[in-house]
């Protein structure tokens, strides 16, 4: 049954506050399962399990499978539609309050989910800074989100550097908004993120590395010697030395550096004073 004759049968309301698009097309549902490349050592993490369309084609293929929704009113629809499995944990909170490395660790998991897409960026981050990442996140996403996820220097942001310091990204495929039900207002993708063992980069201090970048990224079009200059609250003696010691011109923009020349001026501010 599709989720348009389900919601509607249970007479449940989509609401789009919870970014509540349901996939109905089969073979894009199949393609994800596919994407997700499950081995029998793996456990398996959906977010956003809604009507069960994806869930019941996981169950088939994880030897665990958890879900984590947090509107419970689909509980009569999931529970039924997941009925058959015995093997389906249903965890009815908020994905952001789970701590899902102590759902997994220390196996290996995936993540599949056809995102909401109001929360992409906060589930990407709690999922990608968990203390035992997944080692693989096939996810629906906005289009235009993808796509500035796999960008490259030149065209980088935050969540560009933010990702592909804990992964590498790749755009699977392309769907319609007529392949949802209600439809969304924008076109989706299927992102993967493969995840590393190690970060790409040789970066001492984290949490300075993403400051330098939040820094770096704060002012956008500045020059990136301004924009550190006034947010990390340096003087142009400081700021002029850090660019010097990382071997980068202070007039370039935050869009144009590779994570090795972020990691390069994370290195020269630890190395201030
Ligand atoms: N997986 C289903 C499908 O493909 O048809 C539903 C996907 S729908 C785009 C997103 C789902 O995420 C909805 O079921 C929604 O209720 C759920 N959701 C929204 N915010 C959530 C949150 N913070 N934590 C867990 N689930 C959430």
């Amino acid at each position: 049954m599709n989720p348009k004759e389900l919601v509607e049968i249970y007479g449940v309301e989509p609401k789009k506050s919870l970014g509540q698009n349901f996939l109905h097309d089969p073979n894009a549902l199949d393609k994800i399962v596919a994407t997700a490349d499950i081995t029998p050592e793996d456990a398996v993490l959906e977010v956003g399990p809604g009507t069960g369309a994806l869930t019941t084609r996981l169950a088939q293929v994880a030897k665990r499978l958890v879900t984590v929704e947090v509107d419970d009113r689909l509980a009569p629809i999931l529970e039924s539609q997941l009925a058959p499995y015995s093997h389906i944990e249903i965890i009815w909170q908020d994905i952001l309050q789970v701590d899902v490395a102590a759902l997994f660790a220390p196996g290996p998991y995936v993540v599949v989910a056809n995102l909401p897409y109001y929360i992409t960026s906060a589930i990407l981050r709690h999922l990608l800074e968990s203390r035992h990442r997944p080692r693989r996140l096939v996810l629906m996403v906005q289009t235009e989100v993808a796509e500035r996820i796999v960008a490259k220097p030149d065209e980088m942001s935050i969540l560009a550097v933010s990702v592909q310091y804990y992964g590498k990204p790749r755009i699977a495929t392309r769907l319609k908004p007529a392949a949802f039900w209600p439809r969304p207002d924008v076109d989706s993708a299927v992102l993967t993120i493969d995840t590393f063992a190690q970060p790409p980069v040789n970066v001492a201090d984290e949490r300075l590395f993403f400051q330098v970048v939040r820094a770096g990224f704060g002012q956008k079009r500045k020059q990136l010697k301004n924009a550190l200059g006034s947010n990390l609250h340096l003087d142009s003696e400081q700021t002029a030395s850090i660019f010097e010691l990382a071997g980068l011109d202070g007039r370039r923009r935050a869009e144009t550096l590779t994570l090795a020349e972020w990691a390069a001026l994370t290195t020269a501010c630890s190395q201030l004073n």
